[in-house]
């Protein structure tokens, strides 16, 4: 099944994967044929398009989401000695991100049976230090935001909400990004919409939206009405903080403009595929499925079930199996504390989070993505249960 050393998608259904199609090549190769691969007008076109889409004021595109999160932390004033509080269930870069600025993530435990953040636990994790509250909507399913933003209210804290996985997914009604101070997303081929690599912050705040857009090209200013010092004449600008270049190009840009009229379309057939899997899997005896938080719509990024207690012990063999029939599974996440970076140079210790280390032990997210066919799901339904059917 190897090919060069890499893995040949074609012949796998993975866990999740892009959907590319002419309009998008189409619109890609007019911004290669134009005057400005970057900082032309596609990625102020972009930015429009997604703040609109979730009904927020301001969007900043980024090179990834991790730069995104970065950003944000940044704009929010976190800085050295600071902690942020974040779910374990989730990729490191949630957490890295507040270790570039000196700050310290604190990991509060998951609901064992969404993978989210347990809102009643965060209490516990707030200290003098504490600067922000970073929900993930683990799988595109939104964390308990209401009660985070109370919390968040009470305590003079801002929420700033990793999205991760979940652009297109709605809350009470309300798209994601238009709900907390600031929000997240990631354009990987495995996200929701993708750019390749680039990520984007949502925000209503006009102050964070200044520092984004700073913080994202070197922390440099060109609009006069914001000078600190007397412009010297027309070529002036001045860089005022200390920034990155963090840009995306006007070619993932267009990409980014392109997918994102799709979006509804992609997780419409992601929420048909999970309807079929929770209709087949009902009741089975091996995994409990996904659980959707109440009064939510997920994104469906994953697909995530939790194996029984009886198969749990069993799941890197499962694992194995099921990659082995050609099923591109994945287990997500390692409770960020338990990589080695975090235990044996910051010091994290096994046992922080015990529901995120059972959830780990317990998740494995099969195929959903919307490109699929009818026969791929059924293959993966036939698949999982003939592997499982051995144990
Ligand atoms: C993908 C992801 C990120 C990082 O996004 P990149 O675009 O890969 O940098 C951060 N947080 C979560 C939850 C993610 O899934």
């Amino acid at each position: 099944m190897a090919l060069s050393g890499k893995w040949r998608l074609s012949s796998l259904i993975p866990y999740s994967r892009q959907s590319v199609d002419e309009d998008d090549i189409k619109e890609v190769l007019a911004v290669l044929r134009s005057d400005y691969l970057t900082q032309g007008p596609k990625s102020g076109e972009f930015e429009a398009a997604l703040a609109n889409y979730c009904g927020a004021r301001y969007a900043v595109v980024f090179s990834s989401g991790t730069a995104a999160l970065h950003g944000a932390y940044f704009a929010a004033g976190i800085g050295p000695g600071d902690e942020i509080i974040t779910s374990p269930i989730t990729f490191a870069a949630t957490a890295n991100a507040a270790l570039y600025l000196g700050a310290k993530p604190v990991f509060s435990d998951i609901e064992p049976e969404t993978g989210n953040i347990d809102p009643e636990l965060i209490e516990k994790a707030i200290t003098s230090g504490t600067k922000a509250i970073v929900p993930v909507d683990y799988a595109g399913n939104p964390a308990a935001l209401n009660r985070i933003r109370e919390l968040a209210g009470k305590h003079g804290l801002i929420v700033i909400e990793d999205a991760c996985h979940a652009l297109g997914a709605s809350y009470k009604e309300n798209k994601i990004g238009s709900l907390s101070e600031m929000t997240i997303f990631s354009f990987h081929p495995v996200k929701p919409i993708t750019t390749g690599e680039g990520g984007a912050v949502v925000t209503n705040n006009r102050s964070f939206y200044e520092k984004l857009l700073a913080f994202r090209s070197h922390g440099i200013v060109k609009d006069a009405a914001i000078f600190k010092e007397h412009s010297h004449g027309n070529w002036y600008y001045e860089m005022q903080v200390l920034g990155y270049n963090y840009r995306l190009t006007d070619i993932q840009c267009a990409l980014g403009l392109s997918q994102l009229k799709k979006l509804d379309t992609f997780i419409q057939r992601r929420q048909e595929i999970a309807l079929s899997y929770n209709a087949a899997f009902h009741g089975n005896r091996w995994f409990d499925t996904p659980v959707v938080t109440e009064s939510a719509q997920s994104s469906w990024h994953l697909y995530p079930i939790r194996l029984r207690d009886g198969s749990s012990g069993m799941k890197t063999e499962i694992f194995d199996k099921l990659r082995t029939a050609g099923l591109w599974v994945q287990v997500h996440y390692l409770p960020v504390y338990l990589h080695p970076y975090y235990r044996n140079i910051l010091g994290y210790r096994e046992g922080i989070c015990p529901q995120a280390e059972r959830f780990y032990e317990r998740e494995l997210s099969i195929p959903i993505y919307q490109g699929m066919s009818d026969a791929d799901i059924e293959t993966v339904k036939r698949t999982l249960f003939d592997v499982l059917g051995e144990f």
